[in-house]
């Protein structure tokens, strides 16, 4: 058994490990606090590999963003596509 290697106090992108949640097998989980105010269990590998970085707001809004960035483009897409359209439309009309 490897031992537990403390990381209460340590921040963690917007999480900061408290304390020791649990103990499973090789794993250790940590509860940590959030900057947003939420808790959150996180698993200690994820924690330090980096791959745990928020109770899930960051994913939230970096969700919320990119929905955002797609919606612009798909916007765009459909002015250019009318754009387009009603260029045809102007073409065809000199015949
Ligand atoms: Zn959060």
């Amino acid at each position: 058994m490897p031992a537990i290697v403390d990381l209460s106090g340590i921040r963690f992108g917007r999480l900061i490990a408290v304390r020791l949640a649990a103990r499973a097998g090789k794993h250790t989980f940590w509860n940590c606090s959030c900057d947003c105010g939420a808790t959150s269990i996180a698993r200690s590998n994820n924690l330090r590999r980096g791959h745990t970085k928020s109770c899930g707001c960051l994913d939230r809004e970096l969700r919320a963003h990119w929905n955002e960035v797609r919606g612009a483009a798909a916007q765009e897409k459909r002015q250019a596509e009318a754009a387009r359209a009603l260029g045809r439309l102007k073409e065809s009309n000199h015949d």
